[in-house]
């Protein structure tokens, strides 16, 4: 096949793939985003099948067969809520990808007797370490978000010294093999390590930053098929690994602000375990709760509306109820608005994704900063599932762990109605004020059941 052909191809898959990452920004454009990726990856694939280079098709169709009999199912099997561990899984296979085509370059190299140039070795380096590790991780980091492995952080004293150790050994022979000939334990050795520092780098991280790591992962896949790219000679490798490691280390860097948090917290801080005094603490204060149909007066009664559904309305799945709430309200003449926090949720775009499949209008969600200074304006804040993204301590609490997140002003509504199953705090793990002021009402009960009797508290006032 003419070489300008794969070429163009090539050329034509790194615009879809820009174009992409561009389209995914925004719920509009997003369905456009996904597709444009597609085309971008068939191209990719096309175009590599058809250089030259490729002699024999059987052994591409067995590991397009096997590739396609394990990610078909996981697409169509996975529930939506388990995004993140889909994603956790499918940086796994591209990542252990990476670093077996470093792995299988490597030993046709020693094979061959042919001496490895500097550069290209150190892109094998790079490729195989972040590779393996990657892998490890991602498959951890998968293991914690489905609750096979314990989602606690998981520490021991020094442990941060002995994984740096460890990275540290994984470093030198990395190097070694760059700078001269090695025997042949050194890159068996520096692959083990490389695979052991995933697993550990992953264990003191608490399930619940996951989606953050995951993003991280993302940046390291992308920067090992980048690595790959340069060993391997191949153009679009390099945009496309580049890219991917860019916008990972990019969203992880927006996760990391919107909690205020910084990258060593996340990944050393052990954060995200409720301590029982604070859950005891919070069941002896007194709250003032109501009943659905106490809570539909208050809604069908109200001028302006603005809902911020949080982590607990994905968990219940309350998102069709919502839409039917929503749906009753404004044909009753109520504003309603969905105030979207931007770490509400376990991993970014979570309410969007959610309220998008229950076909809520994009005109109604609003992002945290547009929206924020209209609470004070709202007869009512219904929180539904949310509790970390609404507290107030984040705004003065300076010995609060989310002291400086940005927060939702829920609190400057005019009536405050929180669903929420218990007085358990949220991820963050603490308890929350606003529970307690004069003008929350608390609305226990499970997301779905709870907004399904208010709608049928608002059929029987019709
Ligand atoms: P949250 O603070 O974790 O609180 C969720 C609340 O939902 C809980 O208090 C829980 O209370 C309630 N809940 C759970 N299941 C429920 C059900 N079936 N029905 C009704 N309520 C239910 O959630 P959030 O306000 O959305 O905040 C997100 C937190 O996750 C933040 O701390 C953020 O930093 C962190 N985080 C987010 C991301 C991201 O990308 N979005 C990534 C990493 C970390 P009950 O048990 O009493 O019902």
């Amino acid at each position: 096949m003419n070489d300008s052909f794969w070429q163009a191809a090539y050329i034509i898959a790194a615009l879809c793939v820009v174009l992409s990452i561009k389209w995914l920004s925004s719920p509009v454009t997003a369905r456009r985003g996904v597709r444009s990726g597609e085309i971008g990856m068939l191209l990719a694939v096309v175009g590599t099948l058809l250089r030259h280079e490729v002699i024999s098709y059987e052994w591409i169709l067995i590991a397009f067969a096997a590739g396609a009999a394990v990610g078909a199912p996981l697409a169509y099997l996975m529930p939506m809520t388990s995004v993140p561990q889909l994603t956790a899984l499918s940086h796994a296979f591209g990542a252990l990808a990476a670093a077996l085509v470093g792995t299988a370059e490597y030993y046709r190299y020693v094979s061959a007797g042919q001496a490895i140039t500097g550069f290209t070795m150190a892109a094998l380096v790079i490729e195989t370490l972040l590779g393996f590790l990657t892998t490890t991780a991602s498959v951890m980091a998968f293991g914690k978000l489905q609750e096979i492995v314990p989602t606690r952080p998981m520490t021991y004293k020094g442990q941060n010294f002995v994984n740096l150790l460890l990275f540290g050994i994984a470093a030198v022979l990395g190097v070694w093999m760059i700078v001269a000939p090695t025997p042949s334990w050194v890159f068996p050795a520096f692959t083990g390590l490389s695979l052991i520092f995933g697993v550990l780098l992953i264990m003191p991280i608490g399930g619940g930053d996951m989606p953050t790591v995951i993003a991280l992962l993302n940046s390291y896949a992308g920067a090992a098929a980048a690595a790959m790219g340069f060993a391997l000679g191949n153009r679009l490798l390099i945009i496309a690994g580049a890219l991917n490691a860019s916008s990972g280390f990019i969203l992880s860097v927006i996760m990391c602000n919107a909690m205020n948090r910084s990258f060593t917290n996340v990944l050393f801080g052990a954060f995200g375990q409720a301590t029982a005094t604070t859950v005891a603490q919070a069941n002896t204060k007194p709250v003032r709760s109501a009943t659905p149909e106490d809570a539909a007066s208050i809604l069908e009664s109200a001028r302006r509306v603005i809902i911020v559904p949080g982590y607990g309305m994905a968990v219940a799945q309350a998102q069709h109820k919502l839409r039917e709430l929503t749906d009753m309200l404004t044909k009753r003449g109520v504003q309603v608005d969905f105030a979207i926090h931007p770490v509400a949720g376990r991993m970014p775009g979570h309410m969007n994704v959610l309220l998008a499949e229950a076909d809520i209008p994009y005109d109604q969600l609003h992002e945290m900063e547009d929206i924020n200074q209209d609470f004070a304006e709202a007869d009512v804040a219904l929180v539904i599932g949310a509790n970390d993204v609404v507290n107030p301590a984040a705004r003065h609490d300076t010995a609060s762990p989310i002291y400086g997140m940005p927060i939702l002003d829920v609190d400057k509504a005019h009536t405050v109605m929180v669903i929420k199953r218990s007085m358990n705090p949220g991820f963050a793990g603490i308890d929350n004020e606003l529970y307690y002021m004069d003008k929350t009402l608390m609305l226990f009960g499970d997301a779905k059941g709870f907004v399904g009797e208010i709608v049928k508290a608002l059929n029987a006032n019709k």
